[in-house]
C-alpha cells in the first residue's frame, strides 16, 4: 500500500519487521496504540529467520555477563509469550522447555566443570554437573569421548522461523499495519524531535519512532549515532538423522545442536565479520559439521537438508541497544547480536513500558541505552 497526496499518522512507526520490531508492534497494539511497521522486504526474512532459536541467558564470555538479568527476565516471559502468540495466531511455534546440555569433551574437564557451575550459580542460573554416563543416559547420541557435562534445566529453544511468522500474524490481528517492501530511508526530525520516518520517499508521521532494522539499523539516516551496529555472519546447517535422536540443545566449545519438533537438528554457527555477505562457505560448513560429529558421532550418517547464513546485529560492546535516545520521540531496539530470539519478549515489554508510561520495570536497563555510544564517542564498531 502506498500513500499519495496525504500523510497517514500513527502513534508508533517501527522500522523493521523482524522478531524484534514485530514483537514490539504486537505488544504496543495490544496496549491500544496505533502502530505501523515498515519492512524493506517481507517480514521476518532477516536474522530472526536464520537463527537457531536457543533460549539461554548464560553468558558466553565476561563481556556479556551484564546481560544475564535481562536474559533471565526474558526467558521467564517466554511461556506466556508463546501461549499468547499461539492462541492469537493459531500457529505452533515449536517451544521446547527441555533444558540444554553442555558437553565437555577434552582439556582440564574437572576444572572447567567447576568453573562453569560456580559461574552459573553466582549469576542465579541453575546448572548441574553430570558424569559422562549420566549425560549419555539423558542423551544417548552423545560421544563415547565425552568426559563430563553440565545440564542447564531452565533453558529452552523455539522454532524461530515459526515464532517470527506467528508474531507477524498476531501483530496484524492486533491491529498493526504491516507494510512489506517499504524501505525506511531516514528518520524525520522537526523542531528538535523525531516526528516519524521517511519511507520510500514518503513522510510517515508518528509520535514515537522505533528503529528495529537489525544489522541494517545504522544505514537509516539519523539513526547511526544511536545504533552503531554491524553484521556478524552466522552459517547454519539443518540435519536429519535416522539413527540419532536428540532431546535437548547440546553444546560444545565449537558448535551447538538444536532439535526441532519436526525431527530436524539445526547445527551452528560461525561468527564472521565479512560485511553484509550471506554466502555459505565450504570452510564454514566444515567447521560446523566437524563440531557436530564430535559431539554426536552418529550424525556422520545424517542427511544435510538445508544450509544458510544470516546476519546478527552486533553492537560495539556486543550488548543490545534498547531505549530512548537524546532525540525526543526516537527509540532504538537492536544490537541483540546472538540473543535476539531470547530477548524479544523483554525488549517488547520495555519499549512498550517506556512509550506508554515513560518509565520501565527493569532497574538495569540504562546499561543498554543507545546514549552510551553518543556520550562516550564509542560509536565506531570495530
Ligand atoms: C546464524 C544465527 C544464529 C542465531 N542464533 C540465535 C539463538 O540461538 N538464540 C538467540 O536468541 N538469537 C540467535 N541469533 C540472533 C538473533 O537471530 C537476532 O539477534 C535477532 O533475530 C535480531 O532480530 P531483529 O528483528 O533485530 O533483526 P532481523 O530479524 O534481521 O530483522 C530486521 C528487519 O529489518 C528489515 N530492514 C532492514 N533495513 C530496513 C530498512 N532500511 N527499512 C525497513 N526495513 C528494514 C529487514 O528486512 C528485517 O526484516 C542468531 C542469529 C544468527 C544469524
Amino acid at each position: 500500500m502506498r500513500y499519495h497526496g496525504f500523510m497517514e499518522t500513527f502513534d508508533v512507526a517501527i522500522a523493521g519487521a523482524g522478531l524484534i520490531g514485530a514483537s514490539i508492534g504486537f505488544e504496543l497494539a495490544q496496549a491500544g496504540l496505533r502502530v505501523a511497521i515498515f519492512d524493506r522486504r517481507q517480514p521476518g526474512e532477516g536474522a530472526s529467520w536464520a537463527a537457531a532459536g536457543i533460549l539461554s541467558p548464560a553468558p558466553e564470555n565476561a563481556a556479556t555477563i551484564s546481560m544475564v538479568p535481562l536474559g533471565r527476565a526474558s526467558l521467564a516471559l517466554y511461556p506466556e509469550f508463546v501461549a499468547t502468540l499461539q492462541e492469537i495466531s493459531g500457529r505452533d511455534v515449536g517451544y521446547r522447555a527441555k533444558g540444554t546440555l553442555q558437553a565437555l569433551l577434552s582439556g582440564e574437564v574437572q576444572a572447567k566443570l567447576n568453573t562453569i557451575v560456580a559461574l552459573h550459580h553466582g549469576l542465579g542460573l541453575r546448572a548441574e554437573p553430570l558424569s559422562a554416563d549420566d549425560a549419555r543416559e539423558l542423551e544417548p547420541a552423545l560421544s563415547s569421548e565425552l568426559e563430563a557435562a553440565v545440564l542447564r534445566p531452565d533453558e529452552a529453544s523455539v522454532d524461530n522461523r515459526a515464532l517470527t511468522r506467528a508474531v507477524a500474524i498476531a501483530a496484524a490481528q492486533a491491529g498493526v499495519k504491516l507494510f512489506a517492501g517499504r524501505p525506511v530511508q531516514a528518520i524525520r526530525q522537526d523542531g528538535g524531535r523525531c516526528t516519524g520516518l521517511i519511507v520510500d520517499g514518503e513522510k510517515i508521521e508518528a509520535r514515537w519512532t522505533v528503529i528495529a532494522a537489525g544489522c541494517y539499523s545504522a544505514e537509516i539516516e539519523g539513526a547511526a549515532n544511536y545504533a552503531p551496529v554491524r553484521p556478524a555472519k552466522g552459517q547454519m546447517i539443518a540435519l536429519r538423522a535416522e539413527n540419532a535422536s536428540i532431546e535437548r540443545v547440546l553444546w560444545s566449545e565449537h558448535v551447538y545442536l538444536v532439535p526441532r519438533n519436526d525431527g530436524r537438528i539445526v547445527a551452528g554457527a560461525t561468527v564472521e565479520y565479512v560485511g553484509f555477505d550471506k554466502e555459505v562457505t565450504a570452510g564454514g560448513l566444515q567447521k560446523i559439521l566437524d563440531g557436530a560429529i564430535e559431539i554426536a558421532p552418529a550424525l556422520a550418517d545424517s542427511k544435510i537438508e538445508e544450509t544458510w547464513a544470516g546476519l546478527r546485529p552486533d553492537s560495539p560492546d556486543h550488548l543490545p541497544i534498547i531505549g530512548p535516545t537524546g532525540l525526543d520521540g526516537l527509540l532504538i531496539a537492536t544490537g541483540h547480536f546472538r540473543s535476539g530470539i531470547l530477548l524479544a519478549p523483554i525488549t517488547a515489554r520495555l519499549i512498550r513500558e517506556w512509550i506508554t508510561t515513560q518509565s520501565v520495570s527493569a532497574a538495569d536497563w540504562t546499561r543498554f541505552s543507545p546514549m552510551r555510544f553518543v556520550e562516550t564517542g564509542k560509536g565506531t564498531n570495530s
